[in-house]
């Protein structure tokens, strides 16, 4: 590694202008220490900061690069999209085409409303289960993160978790007191939840496989049990796919695991990298949003001609071939992280869902929250250091999941193998918070 001077300076002069010098908390390396790397290209799998070091992305942007970085496809359709107009606040044609790439992909999803942001696609579903049910209740799931509204930041993962909040002020108790928190794969503490508040709950909102406590998937048939017991009791259920939506299958998890919820929102791999995300559902339910219904929601820029050139240029561009790839490259990195754990002996537990992984310091099966945070994640720093060090980017957080692109190839996959014993031994010799 050469040197990383010009990323401290950009740093230093970030933090003068802009908070903790970041845009979204978890960018920061404040659980693994350091200096974030400015990062000035991408192409492909490779990463180019300031200073001129490069690296093997394993982070894809937090999901969405599963074709890799400036994909010549998408950045083609981006291109031409611009040159036409960059936004009209009127309704232009790939808004419709975009919408029904996903309804044509997602059974059970009959409308689309595009937005901005993962977070407006959850809390834009919230309010509408709310106004669609006249009920005010939702139940979340600890570990879970669905964005950063006020009524779902509660218990959450992401960077919530990486640094440790129970919470945040600024959310008033009332916008929380409508959010109860439950673990997560725990079927009976759902069923107690709606046996004592049934009818006044609205909705329950889980990440359709979550990858924000890292990679913790449903147990078998949870997210089944979710919507048996949420239509007994006229309640929606809300599967957030923004992670998982067109990343772990041309269907995102409900290709993998078919629960006709009555909502589902997505983002990240829908909008190609740039800003743009959509929640959608059984028509009944989404006509009851404004102009139709009397439930409002808005936006600007939603359905941004660039961004909705992107979104599709990335969907029509992911055939098979690069599921098969994206799934073939998990395996691979699994298989050359468990190699490598297991000669240096650290416990460990690499998890999957589908092409999205995490390594977790245990040797026990991380299924919630609880065992989540049970886990040796003082190992972790050591591990992301030496691996940033060897020119591998990974997530800088123990609680994020790793994201392959279909461009990782076998040079990649080589300087990954070489990187991983040295990083492996630096987990190993890390010091324990009692040590
Ligand atoms: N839901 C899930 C499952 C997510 O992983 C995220 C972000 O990581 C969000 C919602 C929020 O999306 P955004 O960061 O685009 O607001």
């Amino acid at each position: 590694m050469s040197s990383t001077e010009l990323s401290a300076k950009l740093f230093s002069d970030a933090c003068a202008v802009i908070p903790g010098g970041v845009n979204s908390p978890v960018r920061a390396f404040t659980s693994v220490g350091g200096t974030p790397r400015f990062l000035v290209k991408g192409e492909g799998y490779r990463l180019t900061d300031v200073d001129g070091n490069t690296y093997v992305d394993l982070v894809c942007s937090w999901g969405p690069m599963i074709l890799g970085h400036a994909h010549p496809a998408v950045v083609e359709a981006v291109t031409a999209a611009a040159a036409h107009g960059l936004s009209f606040g009127a309704p232009t044609p790939t808004e419709s085409e975009l919408a029904g790439e996903i309804i044509n992909r997602v059974a059970p999803v009959e409308r689309v409303r595009l937005v901005n942001s993962g977070t407006e696609a959850t809390m834009s579903a919230i309010r509408l289960a709310r106004g669609f049910t006249g009920r005010p209740k939702i139940i979340k799931f600890s570990g879970c993160y669905h964005g950063h509204s006020d009524a779902l930041l509660a218990d959450a993962g992401s960077g919530v978790a990486t640094l440790g909040l129970p919470s945040s002020p600024g959310v008033t108790g009332a916008a929380a007191a409508d959010t109860i928190v439950l673990p997560y794969n725990d079927v009976a503490a759902v069923e107690a939840a709606f046996a004592e508040l049934g009818s006044e709950i609205a909705a329950v909102i889980s990440e359709a496989s979550p990858g924000n406590m890292g990679t913790v998937p449903p147990l078998p048939g949870y997210n089944e049990a979710l919507r048996r017991i949420t239509a007994e009791h006229g309640a929606l259920l809300i599967l957030d796919e923004v992670m998982t939506g067109f990343r772990v299958s041309r269907s995102g998890w409900y290709g993998v695991d078919p629960v006709d919820a009555d909502l589902f929102t997505f983002g990240k791999v829908m909008s190609g990298g740039l800003p743009a995300a959509a929640f959608g559902g059984r028509a009944e339910v989404m006509e009851r949003l404004a102009p139709l219904g009397p439930v409002y929601q808005a936006g600007t820029l939603s359905g941004n001609p660039v961004a909705m050139a992107a979104g599709l240029a990335t969907l029509r561009n992911a055939d098979d071939a690069v599921y098969a790839r994206l799934d073939a490259n998990a395996d691979r990195l699994d298989a050359l992280f468990t190699e490598a754990l297991s000669k240096a002996s650290v416990p460990h537990t690499v998890q999957r869902a589908g092409n999205m992984l995490s390594v977790f310091f245990t040797d026990a099966p991380v299924t919630d929250f609880a065992s989540a945070r049970a886990t040796e994640t003082w190992r972790f720093p050591a591990f992301f250091h030496a691996l940033l060090d060897a020119g591998i980017y990974p997530p800088c957080s123990a609680y994020e999941t790793w994201f392959v692109s279909a461009a990782l190839d076998d040079a990649a996959f080589e300087q990954i193998a070489e990187a991983l014993p040295a990083a492996a031994r630096a987990a190993a010799n890390a010091k324990g918070p009692d040590a």
